[in-house]
């Protein structure tokens, strides 16, 4: 499972190209294209009738060309009324088609862009749906840190409907058009009507090599580009310490080179592109000759249906045949963008195994789970490899505290991780009330849980929004209740905008307390508590400390805390040593065991100078 993961994100960064095909990727859009399929019937009919009118102008002059020439030939002399009526209807009708022809395009560009936006607007929709659902191990894979996965997600979509806008508003009517000259080409005449099918192999080929010389590119400039931006928010995210460190230079080089590397695969890209581009430029050209001559060849031997407007009709037509086919590498090269980075899209949509799983079991209406947690031999490695939790047996019993202790690392908060079902584990089994946590509704089951961390999350809105995040449908006073169990409610009312201040504007302390208010709002039956008071100044620590205790009467906790004041008020302690228990029983038993627990114990006495303590208290 977890080197699947490692394959996935890592797929990304490797050179090989897409395995999705074109057909494979117009299939993946088809369904977010779908819901709008009356905006798509109007878009084609516009875009067929844009390419007819793209057809006037060739029309329009090859009559015009032979009219004049009839009129300058004339016996009876010429006629300035006929050349009057000539040159009259020649600027009513192309004046009258551009007119149309912009509505038209205006038509056609609004509805497709329109597609464009609405299928934008439902992928996004879909990938946070998605990245919602994801369990706790997809966001701790190596390639799936923030910024790469920010980088994917928002070039994907804009890729992908990229590739919508280019199919609707600049492919088909391109390509409808050429297909509509090409068929008026052979219509006046098979000859050239061939030299002009002749030359579209020829830039079909000429893409096709420009592609293959490409390979690997594009990948190669997505990946740098993934490192750069994900480079930047690493070290906005580090200023304060890449400051006090004086270490901007360091930082500055490292992006330095990394964009060197990215201005150099994108010269590299350009040239190829470049170089490919005025092949097919030149190509074309010799098209336009080619058919210059022939028809001039034609007129020339009186060929049946052969006229000097027919030149210039056919040189007309043959630019609407080339139109598109000069479009064919931005084309090509957006597909294949788009097919790289639809690859990371999908792969995140179609990411079955990163679902987080459910089972059925609840709780009746009305009842409270106990709360007993039953550990068998768990087994658990991280998705980066970290072995966290070795074959670990223990019991958290219900209604009582029990504290975790150990030093940083030994896999205290990974204990609170698996119990929350944010990760599963490799092996052995992990039960509340007897039931495997599998087999409980996810939801259920975090409903009966509190969870306090040493950081918690505040997210940017007002304190009262932020306390409600616990209980979205808790009235103004158990808010304000929960605040003051907090104790929090002072400092919040002396703030000038009160309970309505922006929360991420308070400090790291005030915020944990807004985090303990939240819990103390959703009052559920079982509680972690993973190093509560870590950043919380000596009054607040004792100030939680109180109302903790008072939150902990009947209900099932879990401290950690390398506050022993706290861990000595627990039931039962467990001792952990690089994700392993190596002691256990009540907090005075296991101290009498000596070991790990005691060495803890200790340190921690003396470095908070216990002895000069009691001597200032007395
Ligand atoms: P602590 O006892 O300090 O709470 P943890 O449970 O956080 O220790 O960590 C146990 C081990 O697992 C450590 O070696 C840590 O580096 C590793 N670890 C913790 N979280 C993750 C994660 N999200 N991804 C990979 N390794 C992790
Ligand atoms: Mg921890």
């Amino acid at each position: 499972m977890s080197r699947k993961n490692r394959i996935f994100a890592s797929a990304m960064e490797k050179d090989n190209e897409s395995k999705m095909g074109i057909g494979g990727l117009l299939r993946r859009l088809l369904p977010f294209v779908l819901p709008y399929r009356w905006l798509l019937v109007a878009t084609l009919v516009l875009t067929f009738a844009g390419s007819l009118m793209a057809q006037v102008n060739a029309v329009v002059l090859d009559r015009a060309v032979d009219r004049i020439n009839a009129l300058l030939h004339l016996e009876g002399g010429f006629q300035w009324d006929e050349a009057a009526r000539i040159l009259v209807v020649i600027s009513v009708v192309l004046l009258g088609k551009e007119v149309l022809a912009a509505l038209i395009t205006f038509g056609q560009r609004i509805f497709g862009e329109k597609i464009r936006i609405n299928v934008s607007r439902d992928l996004s929709l879909r990938i946070v749906d998605r990245i919602l659902q994801f369990r706790m191990a997809f966001f701790s894979t190596d390639g799936n840190e923030p910024g790469k996965l920010q980088t994917r997600i928002d070039r994907g979509i804009m890729s992908l409907s990229n590739t919508v806008k280019n199919f609707f508003i600049d492919i088909l009517p391109l390509f409808t058009s050429a297909v509509l000259a090409l068929v008026l080409m052979y219509a006046a005449n098979v000859y050239v009507g061939l030299v002009a099918t002749a030359i579209i192999p020829i830039y079909f080929w000429i893409t096709a090599v420009q592609g293959r010389r490409m390979k690997g590119w594009r990948h190669r400039v997505f990946g740098t580009h993934q490192q750069l931006s994900h480079g930047i928010l690493n070290i906005i995210e580090s200023m304060g310490v890449i400051k006090s460190f004086n270490r901007e230079r360091v930082e500055a080089d490292k992006q330095a080179a990394l964009q060197e590397q990215s201005t150099d695969q994108q010269m590299q890209t350009r040239r190829i592109s470049f170089l490919y581009e005025g092949l097919k430029t030149f190509v074309e050209q010799i098209g336009t000759v080619l058919i210059i001559i022939l028809t001039a060849y034609l007129v020339l031997i009186d060929y049946p249906g052969m006229s000097i407007g027919k030149i210039m009709y056919h040189v007309l037509l043959f630019s609407n045949v080339s139109a598109p086919i000069r479009q064919l590498h931005r084309i090509y090269d957006d597909l294949n963008d788009a097919l790289v980075y639809a690859e990371g899209f999908f792969g995140i949509l179609d990411a079955e195994e990163e679902v987080e799983k459910s089972g059925q079991w609840t709780v009746e209406n009305g009842k409270r789970v106990q709360g007993r947690f039953e550990l068998k031999n768990v087994e658990f490695t991280y998705p980066s490899g970290t072995h966290a939790i070795r074959d670990l047996t223990m019991t958290i019993e219900p209604g009582k505290t029990t504290a975790l202790v150990g030093l940083s690392g030994a896999g205290k908060s990974t204990i609170v991780n698996l119990l929350d079902k944010f990760y599963s584990p490799d092996s052995g089994s992990i039960t509340l009330d007897g039931v495997p946590l599998e087999d409980w509704d996810t939801e259920v089951l975090r409903e009966q849980i509190g969870l306090v961390l040493q950081k918690n999350h505040i997210f940017s809105g007002t304190i009262e929004e932020n306390i409600r995040y616990g209980r979205p449908d808790a009235t103004r006073e158990e808010v304000l209740e929960a605040a003051c169990k907090a104790y929090i409610y002072d400092q919040v009312v002396a703030l000038p905008d009160g309970f309505n201040s922006n929360a991420l504007q308070l400090s790291g302390g005030q915020q944990q307390r807004i985090a303990i208010a939240r819990m103390f709002l959703k009052d559920p039956p079982i509680i972690f508590l993973d190093e509560p008071t870590a950043s919380l100044d000596a009054i607040a620590t004792e100030q939680i400390k109180n109302s903790i205790d008072a939150i902990k009467q009947g209900r099932t906790v879990i401290v950690i805390s390398h506050n022993i004041g706290q861990i000595i008020d627990s039931d039962r302690l467990y001792v952990l040593d690089t994700g392993h228990c190596v002691q256990r029983g009540t907090p005075t038993d296991v101290y009498r065991q000596g070991g790990l627990y005691k060495e803890i114990f200790d340190a921690s006495a003396r470095s908070m100078n216990v002895d000069k303590i009691a001597d200032t208290l007395t």
